[in-house]
């Protein structure tokens, strides 16, 4: 178990493999190389940044879910973690340590896949215990007086060149100046790795497999867990796509890591079976109460699964928070827009301070006075008696058919285009004006308005959201009243 500090991560993509390894001699023919194509010009791919300065603490035993659309930066994020892809700038830290140079097996971490990548031709059980056959676990080595022995750990200095050596290809890639500082400080910390780990003698460890009764016995549990003792002499061609994803939970699990990272591992089941195995996983992260990080671009998953979530858009991080404060006080339209099906109503509003009212002038000319009292704080700036321009946010369940008895000044008459009852609920798709926008309404009661009629709504005040135009940024704070 562990927390995780990331703090200024940047993930900056020279437009080539970096993950390839390089050698010194591919260095060396590069080098060559070029100097044989001179003069002819140089050709570059561009940069391309993945994750611009994701800062975030993550404490242990959180359920974590980083949540996006597709290019959002999430993936590149989680494999940073994993180690499986190198950190361009920033730290990152698990249980207080610094890892950006440790490998990926020496971080504690166990991955889980869309593909469940498991072995066909070996049965859950041999797939479940696969790499814990393998695996070597260090033990301290120690003299016949028990005392630890130090020597210098070339396995480490070996890597660090290999890291020193990514690096320094970066730089060479690396066409502006905040990527040359970055990569330039990453090239001075590994460096100083070097230089330490080259004169500074550390505990020497042997490294044992283990026993065959210890692999049994995990497992086991985590087949208890997961409910696959049945399965365990199955192979992945006789199970179902939730059993693999099952075992591949399993071979996670026996692993016992610090941090547990799931990239989209549900999008290859259908509908209802997600349902059910985001409920699973939930209930797993409770009973092992390990640190989760999930990766999903859908916000349902997001929703129901995460602790807190990180919402992400072309590798910048949106907002951090709880699901029901991302949904309740987003920090701006995107976040607003992305959270909630179905999505936020946004409307272009003119609003002005009246005594204790908000003006609002919507779309076609209709004006609603709301009270103060009752929306959430708004921007001082906002409220200095001048008409200003901005978004206005609402929900389609926080906008109800107005009282027979309302008075003129507080609703809107729309005109119903589509009437869609989905049971439970019904949906309004409604307008403010003729050839304007649609919007959406959504009422628990049934109702008889047919398309074409005119329908009369209110909305509810604390509900409201207003965004700058041109920022998008929230103007609001989370209290209500003004
Ligand atoms: P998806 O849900 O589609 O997987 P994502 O949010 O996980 O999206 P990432 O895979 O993290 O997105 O990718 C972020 C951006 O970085 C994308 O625009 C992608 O094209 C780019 N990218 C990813 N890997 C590389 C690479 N090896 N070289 C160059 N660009 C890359």
């Amino acid at each position: 178990m562990a927390g995780l500090v990331l703090k200024h991560i940047y993930k900056v993509y020279s437009g080539r493999n970096t993950q390839k390894k390089r050698s010194i001699k591919a260095l060396v023919n590069k080098i060559t190389k070029k100097q044989e194509q001179k003069p002819a010009v140089e050709k570059r791919s561009g940069k391309f940044v993945a994750v611009k300065d994701f800062n975030m603490e993550i404490e242990d035993g959180e359920f974590i879910v980083f949540v996006g659309p597709s290019g959002c930066g999430k993936s590149t994020t989680i494999r940073m973690i994993a180690g499986l892809e190198d950190i361009t700038g920033g730290e990152l830290y698990i249980d207080g340590v610094l890892v950006n140079d440790i490998a990926p097996k020496e971080r504690d971490i166990a991955m889980v896949f869309q593909s469940y990548a498991l072995y066909p031709h070996m049965t859950a059980q041999q797939n479940i215990e696969f790499a814990l056959k393998l695996r070597k676990l260090p033990v301290e080595k120690k003299d016949k007086d028990g005392n630890p022995v130090l020597a210098i750990d070339k396995k480490k200095i070996k890597e660090l060149k290999q890291k020193l050596l990514n690096v320094q290809y970066d730089l060479e890639d690396a066409q502006d100046e905040e990527t040359k500082a970055l990569l330039s400080e990453r090239k001075a910390a590994i460096e100083k790795d070097i230089e330490y780990y080259s004169n500074t003698p550390v505990q020497a460890y042997v490294y044992r497999h283990m026993k065959k009764e210890d692999i049994a016995a995990k497992v086991q549990w985590a087949a208890k867990v997961l409910g696959i003792e049945e399965l365990l002499d199955n192979k992945p061609a006789e199970m179902s796509g939730g059993q693999r994803q099952r075992i591949a939970l399993g071979r996670a699990m026996v692993r016992g890591p610090k941090v547990f990272l799931l990239d989209e591992p549900l999008s290859n089941l259908d509908a209802k079976l997600r349902a059910s195995m985001r409920m699973e996983i939930v209930k797993l992260h409770n009973e092992l109460k390990t640190t989760f990080i999930y990766v999903t671009h859908d916000q349902v998953e997001a929703m129901t699964m995460g602790t807190r979530i990180v919402v992400m858009k072309l590798g910048v991080v949106q907002q951090i928070d709880t699901p029901t404060n991302l949904y309740d006080y987003p920090d701006n339209k995107f976040v607003a827009g992305f959270i909630g099906t179905p999505q936020m109503n946004f409307m272009d509003v003119k609003i002005k301070k009246s005594g204790s009212k908000l003006k609002t002038e919507f779309e076609g000319g209709q004006v609603v006075n709301f009270d103060l009292s009752k929306l959430r704080k708004i921007d001082q700036s906002l409220l200095d008696g001048g008409e200003h321009e901005v978004t206005l946010g609402i929900r389609g369940e926080n906008i109800k058919i107005a009282a027979a008895e309302a008075k003129s000044g507080s609703y809107l008459d729309t005109t119903l285009s589509v009437k869609e009852i989905l049971g439970g609920t019904t949906q309004l798709f409604i307008k403010l004006s003729e050839g304007g926008a649609e919007y959406i309404v959504s009422l628990s009661e049934r109702n008889d308005y047919m398309s074409g009629d005119t329908v009369r709504l209110t909305f509810d005040e604390k509900y409201i959201h207003l965004f700058d135009k041109e920022t998008e940024l929230s103007l609001m704070g989370r209290e209500t009243g003004n």
